[in-house]
């Protein structure tokens, strides 16, 4: 007996549109890139119980005409591409012509459209894929899409579907992908009769406003401009300032006009904020790209958000490039505009100050003096000063940080170490507590970037050499980086095809311990990739400084403490690490004042 047989049409589309439509999220990117597509410029998208018995999207695009309405609905109907050639240029959102089919499969379809040219509209209602009813009908131009109860004939489906509540955040998730991308289209989104977001047409900057800011300007006033032009590929878009920084950050990268997550390219923007971020924080971003779509891996499946880009490397290499140059502009004169956001917990990472309850830390918080005047006409300053592209190596004084810290002059103020650990030093607006090694790695970290740039490291001769041994690899890269660690102070001679011998070492830096430095940094050089020198001249710098730092328990005297904070105090960043530690928290004298 024959077992093979073809399945119902029914089946065979139920099972096809569990591919595109899984949730309610998934009708909504369908029809909503549809309505962009047909060129709206304002689209409502109306839900009730999440989108599980109600998911309407109206549209004032172009509209269909009666035929039309009627083809959209078969399987691989679309108005958008000819031939599978096409496929290599497209940029509209979709082409398969899929998704209707699918969704009318699993769903009670109700459509009323008309085009500008008709006097009268087309209604048509579906449902699992059967026409129940087609009339003509008076109707606005444009088109209403009704899709209701969303699974009633598949209910494996229906049964694997979250909580309202879930769903609700999956169709706000699936909305912000495509209303971060048209800023120029209207959007409206109501929940069960509620209006949950009115986003007027505008910038780029009123949309993200509109969206995450909820009426507080000062969350666009957070984001820093980017914009680079190569020819490989355009990037533009926001990044967050440092210390804007949160728990919960809107991170987004589109291409061509679709959101993609990009793990790598993440990886690009957060090593531009190394050092600048404490270790649980994230910087928000809104990064577009714009790049031939023949140098994307064409986004054949539809509901795939994760994106292949030929030469990753240089791209990962620009945007890393741009976002840093956008920080650094912002950085030389700290930003001031701080309407000081609620403070924050301090990070677990410095949790070993235990013996003083609850310090709060406050990454929002900046030490300059409110009110003082210079400061703030410092601020006005670095936007305009540095128009976009330019790259001016101005070196900040921070002689004024350390007058606006503190009201006198540092020499006159009295540190008091504790514990061989820390420092506190009492300042303007309360007082600093500062981790005495981990200050001590960001002086000397500035010291060491400084000598490899200057090329100049002061080096102590060895009078019996300490042998590097190496495997073949290491060697070819210790190779390359042997002159940055010449300015640093380390002089390696090559002993053998293996080996080296250590003739010179950094001044700070003790024999016993040559060796393993050199070995940790090879390694950390190893791991961050060895295609961009800045971040190896780091890794360098960052590891010598914390084999060099004073170590935890050395009782240091009231000069040395003296000369730590007059240091640390002079740099830009004296708050954290490279690697995201902590280095000072602070308790201000509101703080104090309220526990008595
Ligand atoms: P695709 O978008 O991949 O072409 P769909 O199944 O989403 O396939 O849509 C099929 C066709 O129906 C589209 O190509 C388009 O011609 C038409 N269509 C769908 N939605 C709309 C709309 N909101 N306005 C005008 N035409 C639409
Ligand atoms: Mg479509």
């Amino acid at each position: 007996m024959d077992i093979i047989h073809l399945l119902p049409d029914s089946v065979a589309n139920q099972i096809a549109a569990g591919e595109v439509i899984q949730r309610p999220a998934s009708c909504l990117k369908e029809l909503v890139e549809n309505s962009l597509d047909a060129g709206a410029s304002r689209i409502q998208v109306i839900v009730y119980d999440a989108g599980r018995t109600m998911l309407q999207v109206i549209d004032d695009g172009s509209g269909m005409s009666e035929t039309d309405a009627r083809m959209a609905f078969e399987r691989h109907a679309t108005s958008k591409i000819q031939s599978a050639q096409d496929l290599f240029s497209l940029r509209t959102m979709g082409f398969r012509g899929e998704a209707l089919a699918s969704i009318c499969a699993v769903a009670q379809v109700e459509v009323q459209t008309r085009r500008k040219e008709d006097e009268i509209g087309t209604f048509l209602e579906i449902a699992g894929s059967d026409v129940i009813r087609q009339e003509a009908c008076l109707c606005p131009v444009g088109t209403n899409f009704k899709v209701k109860n969303l699974f009633f004939n598949v209910p494996v489906r229906r049964k694997f579907l979250k909580t309202d509540q879930t769903e609700l955040r999956n169709l706000l998730t699936e909305f912000y992908h495509i209303v971060l991308v048209y800023p120029h289209v209207q959007f409206t989104f109501v929940s069960n009769d509620e209006v949950l977001m009115e986003l007027p047409a505008g910038t780029e900057k009123q949309r993200i406003e509109a969206v995450f800011g909820k009426g507080n300007k000062a969350y666009t006033g957070n984001l820093v401009d980017i914009k680079s032009d190569t020819e490989l590929v355009s990037i533009r878009g926001f990044v967050g300032k440092p210390e804007a920084a949160s728990k919960n950050a809107q991170q987004y990268f589109f291409v061509n006009g679709r959101y993609m997550r990009h793990a790598y390219f993440h990886k690009a923007v957060m090593t531009a904020y190394s050092g600048m971020v404490p270790g649980d924080y994230n910087p928000s971003y809104f990064i577009y790209f714009d790049i031939n779509p023949q140098w994307i891996d064409v986004n054949i499946h539809p509901t795939k958000t994760e994106i292949k880009f030929q030469d990753e490397q240089t791209i990962f290499q620009i945007v890393l490039a741009t976002v840093r140059e956008a920080l650094g502009k912002f950085n030389i004169a700290p930003s001031l505009d701080f309407d000081r956001a609620g403070e924050i917990e301090m990070p677990t990472s410095t949790k070993q100050v235990a013996d003083i309850p609850k310090v709060v830390f406050d990454p929002n918080y900046n030490p300059f003096h409110p009110t003082s005047a210079r400061a703030r006409d410092n601020y006005k300053g670095w936007e305009t000063l540095y128009p976009s592209g330019s790259n001016i190596p101005t070196k900040p004084t921070y002689e004024q940080q350390k007058e606006d810290l503190f009201e006198t002059s540092l020499s006159e103020v009295q540190p008091y170490t504790y514990r061989g650990k820390y420092i506190f030093v009492p300042y303007r607006a309360g007082l600093f507590i500062v981790n005495h090694h981990r200050a001590h790695i960001r002086v000397l970290y500035e010291q060491y970037q400084h000598q490899i740039r200057d090329q100049k490291g002061v080096s102590q001769q060895l009078l019996f050499p300490e042998l590097l041994e190496l495997n073949t690899e290491d060697m070819k890269l210790v190779d390359t980086l042997l002159s940055d660690l010449r300015y640093v102070g380390f002089e390696l001679e090559q002993f053998s095809k293996n080996s080296y011998n250590i003739v010179g070492i950094p001044a700070l830096l003790s024999v016993d311990h040559a060796v393993a430095t050199l070995n940790k940094i090879i390694h950390c050089v190893r791991e961050t990739g060895i295609s961009a020198q800045q971040q190896w001249e780091e890794q360098i710098a960052l590891s010598l400084a914390e084999d060099t730092a004073i170590p935890y328990g050395k009782k240091l005297t009231d000069e040395e403490a003296h000369d730590l904070i007059e240091r640390l105090f002079a740099l830009s960043n004296y708050r954290v690490l490279p690697d995201g530690k902590v280095i000072v928290c602070e308790w201000k004298v509101e703080e104090l004042d309220s526990r008595f």
